[in-house]
């Protein structure tokens, strides 16, 4: 059996015809940027993380780098970053001039451990910029604790969690200012770039629109040296269609991730995604860890299955990140997390069997090591 890594087939057939129909929409209306299909789905995403206020920008990167921009975060500021992420949210804060501050992972839910922020704020320290890995929401109450008593601004990056929730809010909401991604293969995905930012200060909608824009609040008057960041008609009505499905997909995905977990329970080679008290887990992605991951990984490769390894270096050790100095071991967890960690094939159409399958491999390698 072939078992794809992710694979946007089903929906794309499901949705064929009314996204057709939207395309030609936008098509034959003669109007592309910054027109009705943006207003409905600003509205619409708002809606759905309840926040007062959506921004639909360009991409992901974007939407963080104009959140902390409408902050007036810059040179000579600091940023708490998870150590362990995607370096999108890193780059965010470099682009500002303010500089990134890694921040150590829970081992089990891969998401920022929030007893260890404290340590790390200083008299420099803006903003706490927790990333919500693999779909989990992170941990807030502490976060939301240190913001308030440090008098810090919260910028989530939702990019990987639509729709999860952490107590009874959503993600994507708990922040002062956030961003997230509708790179194709999220769990909301646009058929190119795509992102957004929501928020609930009227001041800060106002400041991201003009930031998006040219950083013009009026036309062809400038007030910031702003960008040209903005999300067009197209993919704002593809997303709007999408959208009314997310939550449907949600569930789909939960129930995969069930499968694994139940399938997998008992291999105690392998650590299995935990998540947190008070924490929802909308699996963008189904990471596993074992000191066994390559071999894991070649193993299934051989048996038709693709994996993904999200990610293979920190930020901390990136070429593009040797000016901050840090070298290996000093960011031990996340360090281990990307030499151990292994993305299972996750997607809507992924089918009971398949799950098995990939399961009945690992399990068999288990048998063998
Ligand atoms: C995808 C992603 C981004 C960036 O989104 P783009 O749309 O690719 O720019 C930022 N942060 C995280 C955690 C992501 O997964």
């Amino acid at each position: 059996m072939k078992v794809p890594f992710v694979s946007l087939n089903t929906i794309n057939k499901a949705l064929k015809v009314e996204a057709m129909k939207a395309l030609e929409e936008v098509y034959d209306s003669g109007w592309y940027i910054m027109g009705d299909k943006l207003q409905a789905f600003e509205k619409a995403y708002s809606h759905y993380c309840e926040t007062d206020y959506c921004i639909g920008v360009a991409n992901g990167l974007d939407a963080l780098h104009i959140a902390l921009k409408t902050l007036d975060i810059g040179l000579n500021d600091e940023v708490i970053v998870p150590s362990n992420t995607y370096i999108a949210s890193a780059l965010a804060v470099s682009f500002t001039g303010a500089k990134p501050v890694f921040v150590e992972p829970n081992e089990n839910t891969y998401n920022i451990n929030p007893s260890l922020i404290e340590d790390k704020i200083t008299s420099k320290t803006k903003a706490i910029l927790p990333v919500h890995l693999y779909g989990q929401a992170c941990e807030m109450d502490l976060i939301i604790e240190l913001a308030e008593k440090y008098n810090l601004n919260i910028v989530e990056d939702n990019a990987q969690a639509q729709g999860a929730m952490y107590r009874n809010m959503k993600t994507g909401s708990m922040g002062i200012i956030n961003g997230t991604s509708f790179y194709p293969g999220k769990n909301l995905g646009a058929l190119g770039d795509a992102g957004a930012i929501t928020t609930n200060s009227s001041e800060l909608d106002k400041k991201a629109r003009s930031w998006r824009n040219y950083g013009s609040p009026q036309k062809y008057y400038n007030d910031v040296l702003g960008f040209n960041s903005r999300l067009d008609e197209i993919q704002a009505a593809l997303l709007t269609l999408k959208l009314e499905h997310l939550d449907k997909w949600i569930i789909v995905r939960q129930r995969i991730a069930a499968r694994y977990l139940n399938n997998l329970g008992k291999c105690d080679w392998l650590k299995l995604p935990v998540t947190a008290q008070n924490a929802t887990h909308v699996y963008h992605l189904f990471v596993i860890t074992t000191v066994q991951r390559d071999k894991l990984q070649a193993y299934l490769q051989k048996n038709g299955i693709d994996t993904l390894i999200h990610y293979p270096l920190p930020p901390h050790l990136q070429q593009a990140y040797k000016h901050l100095n840090l070298i290996k071991g000093d960011l031990p967890i996340a360090e281990k997390l990307a030499n151990e960690c292994l993305s299972l094939p996750m997607y809507i159409g992924l089918t009971d069997q398949e799950v098995d399958y990939v399961c009945d491999i690992i399990l068999k390698f288990g048998n063998e090591i």
